[in-house]
């Protein structure tokens, strides 16, 4: 007979973990499942690119979003290490790679994302950092390594070269866009970051990619070829909607199609995390977000959604990222901005972006410095101006100095 839980959280990764914590809460004795393709119970990310790779002393169980007792001690059974191969929405079951069914009363539809590969002659020895597994694999060869070249200086590109260059790797990032992190909409940032990698000795080269590679040699574009013996894609993701398309979910631009409450047309189905394409309500716009603050208020928001509790989900976005000393966080919507101002010191760099619509109304905020405890009192104020769509036009003339002190706006 198919397993029956009252609640099915599929993925298993960042948002499911906090999902099930927020339905427990609601409710004590709902039946929960977690089924993910991982063989780790949920855990965060965002180490893995960054203390974690570098630290040995460091286990998976480190990163883990809950304690182990967490799940047995709240009556969630997990299925780890088994992948969800069909989803029938009107039987509202699942079936599962170990030949089991399972059925459901509400599902969590949180499959995440999987990294984009690039394909040349070699291309199939080139490693990739999604899973708890990508990071064990990669802490092991890279020391061993004599040269790692990485491929996309995004986010996680950036992070890792700088990280590996704290543990002596000799590295190159190539970036065939015009500059590091491209999709960064803030030049002053892209520009510290760069900076930062080069003070590390991080060989960057933009404008350029890989086209062929062997054991030792990796052979640009530009015709360059570099000695390297680890070559690690970062080229960025693409959701895993797959399941619920063929299941007849509607796919948007990005991911599977939600209202602004994270609920798709199924009513017995909701989406979080790097999957979910919602109806943004500040903004009035659609949105998706990879971002692991995301993927955790998301599964939050739906946890309590799915246990009664149903609201929109109005949250100005977090995104945050370590590279070597820098840490940089963004606020908000800074890519629907009309213009930016700039203050504090890039040459530090300790400086704020702040960015603002043609109507003066804030929309995105961007902060970098090596003092994060500094960064709290400043994001926190921009969440909420960001949030409230104040009107800074009567500051823009205190913003256009750049020794302005930014949180005189509260
Ligand atoms: C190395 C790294 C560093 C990062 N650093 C940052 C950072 O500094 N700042 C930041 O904001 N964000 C960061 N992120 C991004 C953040 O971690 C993700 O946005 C977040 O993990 C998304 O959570 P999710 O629950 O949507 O998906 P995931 O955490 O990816 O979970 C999805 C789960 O679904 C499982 N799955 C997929 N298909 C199936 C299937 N058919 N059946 C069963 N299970 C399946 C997968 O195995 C996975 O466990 C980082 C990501 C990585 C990889």
């Amino acid at each position: 007979m198919a397993k029956q839980y009252d609640y099915l959280l599929l993925g298993g990764g960042t948002s499911c973990g906090y999902a099930a914590a927020a339905i427990r809460d609601r409710d004590k004795n709902g039946s929960i499942g977690i089924v993910s393709a991982d063989n780790q119970p949920p855990y965060d990310r965002p180490p893995l690119s960054k203390g974690f790779l570098k630290n040995p002393d460091l286990s998976l169980s480190d990163i883990h979003s809950k304690d182990e007792s967490f799940y047995p001690d709240n009556g969630i059974e997990l299925h780890l290490g088994v992948r969800c191969e069909a989803l029938d929405r009107s039987a509202k079951s699942a079936r599962l790679s170990d030949g089991s069914e399972v059925s459901y009363g509400k599902l969590l539809y949180a499959l995440g994302s999987t990294p984009r590969r690039l394909d040349y002659p070699g291309s199939q020895n080139a490693v990739v950092l999604r899973t708890g597994a990508d990071g064990e694999s990669l802490r092991a060869k890279a020391p061993a390594a004599k040269s790692v070249v990485i491929v996309g200086a995004g986010y996680i590109g950036s992070e890792v070269s700088a990280t590996l260059r704290a543990v002596d790797v000799e590295v190159t990032l190539l970036e065939l866009g015009d500059s590091v992190m491209p999709g960064l909409p803030s030049k002053p940032t892209r520009a510290a970051v760069r900076d930062e990698l080069e003070r590390l000795g991080v060989h960057v080269q933009e404008g350029d990619t890989v086209v062929e590679a062997d054991s030792t040699l990796v052979t640009c574009r530009s015709g360059r070829v570099i000695s390297a013996d680890l070559v690690l894609h970062a080229v960025g993701v693409k959701p895993n909607v797959e399941l619920g398309s063929s299941a007849g979910l509607e796919v948007g631009n990005w991911g599977i199609r939600a209202d602004s409450t994270l609920k798709t047309p199924d009513p017995s189905i909701w989406v979080a995390g790097d999957i979910a394409e919602y109806a943004e309500p500040i903004t009035g716009r659609d949105y998706h977000a990879e971002h692991h603050l995301h993927a955790k208020w998301t599964g939050e928001h739906v946890g309590a959604c799915m246990a009664g509790d149903a609201r929109e989900y109005r949250k100005v976005p977090y995104f945050f990222s370590d590279v070597g000393r820098l840490s940089i966080i963004l606020r908000g919507w800074p890519e629907l901005a009309d213009r930016s101002f700039v203050l504090g010191n890039l040459e530090e760099p300790a400086f704020s972006e702040v960015f603002v619509k043609n109507d003066g109304r804030v929309i995105g905020f961007v902060d970098v410095r090596e003092d994060y405890k500094a960064q709290d009192p400043i994001c926190d104020l921009f969440e909420r101006l960001i949030g409230e769509g104040a009107d800074l036009s009567s500051r823009l003339r205190d913003l256009e100095n750049p020794s302005f002190d930014v949180l005189s706006l509260a």
